[in-house]
């Protein structure tokens, strides 16, 4: 079967590998669907932090289980699954206090030190792969684990109805946080984006506040204020918009070096909330009921499917910001448009 393979820091290769087979607990699933995402990028480019090379990328992915090992019970041959690409250690501080996405041996499969799903097949943990109904759409299905971060990062914001939600960034994470925002109960949701482009998605997935800056907006404070951008520019015009007593969350990933101004003294006076999230935590079976319940709008949402020989430009055209979701499909023989 083959495989993208990243060997090195920058070098991308794709590879002849024997088919996997699964050791006791694991199953194996031809991979239908998996989507790139900044992720993928900071792990090709070394800055991933614990990346072990080399290593096939890959960690938003669903497909067919074709093989199940010993001592796997509750998945057969022939189930559609997403597969949570997380697994950890179990052992340190944080997993033994139920805090498992600050594992200090956090290994996310396509991200750390075990392979991913680009390549046709891979060896997954059965307790990471969460079974889907038959009639799921199974490429759409790949926007799940971005869906349970989504999730987790909803379930360390303040639980209130009547709240209104400000989101920057109309990238995949900002227009699932949009179109989540409802189901939290939001009054209203504003999503701004500096490129226009990108807005158009968010109004083809229902959100009905769509700028190129906050300025623009006929309010001047937000209740909930999320950045999906980890743009220092976003994050410093976002905070000053949060209303006293109300939050600020950090979702987009910034670079490790980077740092934001901000007035100390706001955020004591007016009690501001700033919260932290990172990746999944027990929102993984969440985020497949949420899915296969309709809260997303996939379809607008992925772009471009491409074939492991495509990889490489798939990169190339996620790194020049065109498209929404680019998603490399590694049993396909020629790379598609979806939506334009
Ligand atoms: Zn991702
Ligand atoms: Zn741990």
């Amino acid at each position: 079967m083959r495989a993208v393979v990243f060997r090195d820091r920058d070098v991308l290769a794709l590879e002849d590998r024997p088919d996997p087979v699964p050791a006791p607990g694991e199953v194996v699933v031809e991979v239908a669907a998996v989507g790139i995402c900044g992720t993928d990028t900071h792990v090709f480019d070394g800055e991933f932090e614990g990346t072990v090379f080399p290593i096939v990328p890959g960690h938003e992915a669903t497909g067919t289980v074709v093989a199940v090992g010993g001592e796997v019970s509750g998945i057969a041959e022939g189930d559609h699954v997403a597969i949570n690409p997380s697994t950890t250690c179990g052992q340190c501080e944080f997993c033994r206090d139920g805090r498992t996405n600050l594992c200090r041996s956090w290994n996310g499969l396509g991200v750390v030190a075990s392979d991913g799903a680009a390549q046709q097949r891979v060896a997954v943990p059965a307790g990471n792969a969460y079974v889907l109904r038959p009639e799921t759409d199974l490429h759409q299905a790949a926007l799940i684990e971005p869906l349970a971060c989504a999730i987790r990062a909803y379930d360390l914001l303040p639980r209130r109805l009547g709240q209104h939600y400000l989101i920057y960034g109309s990238g995949t994470m900002g227009l699932i946080m949009a179109q989540l925002a409802p189901r939290a109960g939001a009054a209203s949701v504003t999503i701004v984006d500096v490129n226009a482009d990108r807005l158009v998605t968010a109004g083809q997935v229902g959100v009905e506040h769509r700028l190129t800056g906050a300025d623009e907006a006929d309010r001047p404070s937000w209740d909930v204020v999320i950045d999906c951008t980890g743009n220092v520019g976003a994050i410093e015009d976002g905070l000053p918009r949060v209303k006293p007593g109300g939050t600020f969350q950090h979702f987009g990933v910034a670079p490790t070096d980077a740092t934001a101004g901000y007035s100390p003294f706001r955020v004591y006076r007016d009690e501001i909330s700033i919260v932290g999230t990172m990746a999944v935590l027990n929102s993984f079976g969440a985020a497949v009921e949420m899915f296969e319940a309709g809260a997303l709008e996939p379809e607008p949402m992925i772009s471009h499917s491409f074939t492991l020989d495509d990889y490489a430009r798939a990169l190339e055209m996620f790194r020049g910001g065109q498209g929404r979701k680019l998603q490399i499909r590694p049993n396909d023989t020629e790379s598609r448009v979806l939506a334009v």
